[in-house]
């Protein structure tokens, strides 16, 4: 065998943030993966400099021009200073050192700082704030959870390992059969592929999720005489069913997505779920946790967190952190026009937000900082090029779970390109050396 094998590599894509990867390598190249999924194996090859973007550029007269660091540092401070309410956007997919540094230039420059959380799991941060969360470790659950539920969630597709590494299929302590010893129950409006290796597969109707669990709640209260025949398209009987399969669960837990948090009902979804897993442990221990997406979402919430006392949509512009999600988170900030210059890092706004919000992008001075061309960078008016965090640097991500996890640096990253957190460290220098 040729080349220098690296074990224990953790994967820099999604929140499960395997920490078994091995990685064969020979001239600074990624040769092969083993163990990652078909996602995590493509962010790997992600790397190569014929996908890249190399160099520092600047937009003059239309057109993208490279330039030196410093002076594409320069502009960025410039544009940054100029702006009476810049945005900084992202976050999600580089290391907390970096959201450190970011939270700092926020605050020096008056600016909002906001993460993509605003558009998948916000409504699960502010139910917490609400209602708290009993939640656990991933590794507690393959140990001892006989009961994994699967709510709004579609893991063989959005985080391919989750369930042969933390939940169905993998053996355990007290579980050392495996998917022999637990029920997999997949509630959805779609008929998915997680939901076909489920035990149970549940239909709920779409935006009828707030309904199937206040109808579980009766029951559970011995008010099953209230619940109609049917709910949210869900049979009586086979709530009842499921009700008593929580009930007599040894250790349960509920995994909840997007279809939870981004339909209608948003937080009270999330809030309801919550409530729901809090009256189960009346009868048995029963958890909650959400599936986040990029693998370093939950990071960002907790550096923010720690730092500013607020998760996510922060605003400096008082001189203080502040936080009102709706009001100074990016969607909103963007569609009532109220940003003039934004920053983006790691993040694709243009192209997943909606036209009505991502419009405002055009019209504003834009700094984007990301390794690879995407609708963002097309039409950004500064880029730098930064090294992958987890395969060209090192730095720290937070797990689903909330454990933080060491990312590792396993090749040299093309000439030029250092990571976020140095490149927003010279902005930020930048911009106390110009104000
Ligand atoms: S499940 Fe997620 S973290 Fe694990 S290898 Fe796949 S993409 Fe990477």
């Amino acid at each position: 065998m040729s080349g220098k094998l690296i074990t224990d590599v953790v994967c820099p894509f999604c929140g499960a943030l395997c920490d078994d990867i091995d990685l064969l390598i020979e001239d600074n190249k990624i040769i092969e993966t083993r163990n990652a999924c078909i996602v995590g194996t493509r962010k790997f090859m992600s790397y190569e400099p014929s996908h890249r973007i190399l160099r520092p550029m600047i937009r003059n007269n239309g057109e993208l021009k490279p330039v030196d660091m410093d002076t594409a540092v320069e502009k960025a401070a410039k544009i940054l200073l100029n702006a009476d309410r810049p945005l900084l956007y992202g976050w999600a997919s580089t290391e907390c050192e970096a959201h450190k540094v970011g939270l700092e230039l926020a605050e020096e420059i008056g600016g909002v700082i906001d993460n993509t959380t605003t558009v998948c799991h916000g409504p699960s941060v502010l139910a917490v704030q609400s209602v708290g969360i009993p939640s656990t470790t991933l590794g507690n659950i393959y140990t001892r959870a006989d009961l994994v539920i699967y709510w709004g969630s579609n893991p063989i597709h959005a985080h391919p390992r989750h369930m042969s590494r933390y939940s169905t299929f993998r053996r355990g302590l007290f579980r050392d059969r495996g998917a022999k010893e637990r029920n997999v129950v997949v509630i959805d409006p779609r008929n998915t592929d997680s939901a076909r290796t489920a035990n149970i597969y549940i239909q709920v109707e779409p935006n009828k999720d707030y309904e199937l669990m206040c109808a579980i709640r009766a029951i559970l209260r011995d008010r099953g005489d209230i619940v109609p025949d049917e709910v949210a398209g869900v049979p009586k009987e086979k709530i009842i069913e499921l009700t008593n399969l929580m009930k007599d669960s040894k250790y349960g837990i509920i995994f909840f997505g997007l279809g939870l948090t981004m339909s209608k009902g948003k937080h009270h979804n999330v809030d309801i779920a919550i409530r729901l897993t809090t009256d189960l442990n009346k009868f048995t221990k029963f958890l909650i946790m959400p599936m986040r997406g990029h693998y370093n979402v939950t990071g960002f919430g907790a550096v923010a967190t720690w730092t500013t006392g607020y998760p996510y949509a922060i605003d400096f512009a008082r001189g203080h952190p502040w936080y009102n999600p709706g009001e100074t988170s990016t969607h909103e900030l963007l569609l009532n026009e109220e940003v003039d210059a934004a920053l983006i890092i790691a993040a694709d706004p243009v192209a997943n937000f909606p036209a009505q919000s991502a419009r405002h992008l055009f019209k504003i001075p834009l700094i984007a900082i990301d390794p690879h061309p995407t609708p963002t960078t097309e039409i950004a008016d500064v880029i730098f090029p930064p090294a992958i965090s987890g395969i060209e640097c090192e730095g720290t991500a937070y797990r689903m779970d909330k454990v933080p996890i060491r990312l590792r640096k396993v090749l040299e990253p093309p000439e030029g390109c250092i990571p976020d957190k140095e490149i927003i460290e010279r902005i930020l220098e930048k911009v106390k050396e110009l104000k």
